[in-house]
């Protein structure tokens, strides 16, 4: 058994703000209250720090099977971990690609056999996510997606995405779009504009991604299924989800630390700023920022996408897309959002519990008979980031170096702690 003692409970799903002690009791929350007492039990000083439920990350990369130069589940579980994450959803572009049921079995075998975190694995929408024929989503249902996703592109066409949408809703599955028209991407690295003029990098423009999201939430009103926009970036996506949660249809959305933090008029010649979507600009960045303060974002995604040092050390425009995110997650959410006055504590919180979990159509609290994940941090301790620490097998950050105020302090999935952080 385990005790946490002196902790600040914050659970968005009850609207608990209070000094509570937790008992755990094997994998389980056995008893939640004031002054609690258990002898014998191993006891977890939480003074100071803020217990909330298990963090959860809807879309990250761990690379396995495949590109284990990069990451494994093993090495992408760690960090996710270090990161606060208690529960962390794979995107299906492997080598292979997950899109059958014996792909999704091994991820879950070698998750279960060396991952630090739970792992739920994203099925692909269509088979090798080629946006041609429809993959073998009920089988992998079975073997334990929580999700179909093309990710690394959209679903190529509005006739497929109404097909996946149509057998996802009569499976109860979640269908996830990485939003983008492929013919206006053409090429470009990063956010077309006065900055991609300047450096002289080929540009995309916003409506890359705001085209492919309007589609979309119009598949979605065809469908009436459930749909949820990944890393989202531009205010036209935010404008075109609005409308449809307006309208009452199941449309859900995410944001990524590094769309809320930076813009393009942060990009250098330096690949560890070459994402997609890429950077967008100051008035997006702003406008995100207002969808999560006001409920119209449901999530903080980090799409963590490791890349060895190797495939990242070539020209901007030859490197790979995408940057690594669990450890600096809810720092950058502290310093972005709740340091800067424009979200609760609470808030903050939720778009790494409740809110994930509603969109997977799951819960998330702290009571008596749940699992014992939990996220235990600080929101004041000050740290220094620094990505050589990692056990992510990568480092292709643009944080590394950055000084924090707040941290993940111990990570415990099933009452077991994963993570624990020394200072
Ligand atoms: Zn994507
Ligand atoms: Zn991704």
């Amino acid at each position: 058994m385990l005790l946490i003692k002196n902790g600040r409970v914050l659970d968005p799903a009850s609207r608990t703000d209070a000094a509570l002690d937790l008992l755990l009791d094997g994998d389980r929350i056995s008893k939640i209250g004031a002054n609690l007492s258990e002898p014998g039990a191993e006891l977890l000083d939480a003074k100071g720090l803020i217990v909330a439920p298990g963090f959860i990350d809807l879309h990250c990369h761990l690379r396995e099977p495949g590109q284990e130069m990069s990451e494994t589940i093993e090495t992408g579980t760690r960090s996710a971990a270090r990161g606060g994450f208690t529960a962390v959803c794979c995107m299906p572009n492997t080598h292979p690609v997950n899109d059958n049921a014996s792909v999704t079995r091994g991820i879950v075998e070698r998750a279960a056999a060396s991952g630090a975190v739970r792992v739920w694995p994203i099925g692909a929408a269509s088979i090798g996510s080629k946006g041609e024929a429809l993959a073998e989503i009920s089988a992998m249902k079975d073997a334990g997606i929580v999700a179909v996703s093309d990710d690394g592109k959209p679903v190529a066409t509005a006739r497929l995405m109404r097909q996946v949408m149509e057998y996802c809703d009569s499976l109860g599955l979640l269908v996830i779009d990485h939003c983008e028209d492929p013919s206006l991407f053409a090429g470009g690295a990063m956010r077309e504009g006065a900055h991609s003029l300047r450096l002289g990098i080929p540009g995309i423009p916003a409506q890359t991604e705001s085209i492919c999201v309007g589609r979309d939430t119009e598949v979605a009103a065809l469908t009436g299924a459930r749909l949820h926009i990944a890393h989202m970036s531009t205010t036209a996506s935010l404008e075109y989800v609005r409308a449809a949660k307006k309208k009452g249809l199941r449309v859900t959305c995410e944001v990524t630390p590094h769309h809320f933090t930076l813009t393009d008029e942060d990009v250098r010649y330096d690949s560890h700023y070459k994402m997609n979507p890429p950077l967008a600009s100051r008035e997006d960045r702003d406008a995100l920022i207002a969808g999560l303060a006001d409920g119209s974002v449901d999530a903080i995604a980090t799409d963590h996408a490791p890349h060895h040092a190797a495939s990242k050390d070539v020209e901007f425009d030859r490197a790979p897309f995408g940057v690594t995110g669990f450890e600096t997650a809810l720092a950058l959410g502290l310093e972005q959002l709740v340091q800067t006055g424009r979200l609760s504590l609470m808030r903050l919180v939720e778009l790494f519990t409740s809110g994930p979990a509603r969109v997977l159509g799951m819960e998330r609290k702290i009571a008596a008979g749940e699992f014992a994940d939990l996220t235990i941090f600080s929101a004041d301790r000050e740290w220094t980031y620094r990505a050589a620490d990692s056990p992510s097998k990568s480092r292709n950050t643009p944080f590394d170096g950055r000084k924090f105020r707040g941290a993940p302090m111990v990570t415990i999935v099933g009452g077991r702690i994963a993570f624990r952080r020394e200072f």
